[in-house]
């Protein structure tokens, strides 16, 4: 096994494809089974269906996973300052940034501006959860000791892949996955989901192949409380992909994934099943449940592991807000990628630290 480090097309895989499976299910969001059949016929979709007034537009789920991205650019800043701080500070004063984008008036917590809470084109209301809502706008302070609330939504883990680009070493992917997802969600299913996550990227980035990826995080996972429920969710969606039966069907089996737990082991029987980019996010946006946070956690296994150029260009052509995600993955990769470059003073004043 190789093990080398993924590469540059690899973290613009990561953060496009899973904008570009948001905004396949976008969509169909909200169609249960009989309306998707019924609209799109048996197979269901096999490209972008306007919503929002477009083809191909984002969602919560790539708003937020761009503000992860932000915060953990903001804390490398500081580190590299000598200012140690832990990620979950600028986590949770990105997601109050992310907060103001959906209407919020500007307050103090927020943090420094930074660039990105200016792009007009994040300031749109995209189905934003409930939950993300509620806890952010009693301060976000949510903790997996001090949990926010009894959430498991899958809020949490649509939005942190970004934590597993980090380089390897500077942080603990698992346990700050599951700190900046208790942030907005109390339930352990809700916030293990997203560590775990965190904690697969971060071993695919590294190189690593899939199924020992998920081993891996799966033993991380069992070391920590309340871990069961995820646990058999992930269990389940590999040996459902171990064996036979009609993916559709068995889709039906692991839930909805409105719950973290069912939306990462959807995305997981999803990715494992793949021959390719296509067929992944396709099959993970194709069902009566969360079809755009189940085909975003797909589409950023799928890209990284893929790379940018599997991404069929029709899709990437008319995604919204490809350039600003392009030159997030892009600064991660600057910051966090190969031979980390030595960085500008104009970047830190893109993220402040
Ligand atoms: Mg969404």
């Amino acid at each position: 096994m190789g093990n080398e480090r993924r590469s540059r097309e690899h973290y613009l895989g990561c953060l496009l494809g899973g904008a570009v499976g948001d905004a396949l299910g976008a969509g169909i969001e909200f169609d249960d089974a009989e309306a998707l059949a019924a609209k799109h016929g048996p197979g269901g979709i096999a490209d972008y269906v306007a919503v929002y007034g477009r083809e191909g537009a984002i969602t919560d789920d790539t708003q937020m996973t761009l503000f992860t991205a932000d915060a953990l650019l903001r804390w490398d800043n500081a580190r590299r300052a000598g200012r140690l701080r832990s990620p979950v500070v600028f986590g949770r004063e990105a997601y109050l940034r992310w907060l103001h984008t959906q209407g919020v008036a500007w307050r103090p917590e927020m943090g420094k501006p930074g660039w990105l809470v200016k792009e007009r084109g994040l300031h749109a209301r995209r189905a934003p959860g409930n939950t993300c809502l509620a806890a952010l706008q009693k301060g976000g302070k949510g903790t997996p000791s001090e949990p926010a609330n009894e959430s498991k939504g899958c809020g949490g883990v649509m939005r942190m892949a970004p934590v597993g680009l980090v380089r390897a070493g500077l942080l603990d992917p698992f346990a700050e996955g599951s700190a900046l997802a208790a942030v907005t969600h109390g339930h352990p299913s809700g916030y293990l989901s997203a560590a775990f996550l965190a904690a697969l990227v971060a071993e695919l980035a590294g190189g690593a192949e899939l199924r020992d990826g998920i081993e891996r995080s799966s033993r991380r996972l069992e070391r920590e409380l309340g871990h069961a429920e995820t646990l058999v969710a992930v269990e389940r969606a590999v040996s459902f992909a171990e064996g036979r039966g009609e993916p559709r069907e068995l889709i039906v089996r692991l839930g909805e994934g409105w719950t973290g737990e069912e939306a990462l082991a959807i995305a997981l029987y999803c990715v494992l099943r793949a021959r390719s980019f296509e067929e992944g996010v396709l099959l993970a946006v194709n069902h009566g449940g969360d079809s755009d946070s189940t085909g975003s956690i797909a589409g950023n296994l799928l890209g990284l592991l893929l790379g940018v150029a599997a991404i069929p260009a029709r899709w990437l052509d008319r995604l919204e807000l490809r350039a600003l995600t392009e030159e997030l993955a892009l600064d991660l990769w600057r910051h966090f990628g190969e031979g980390a470059e030595s960085l500008s003073t104009e970047d830190a004043a893109r993220y402040p630290g």
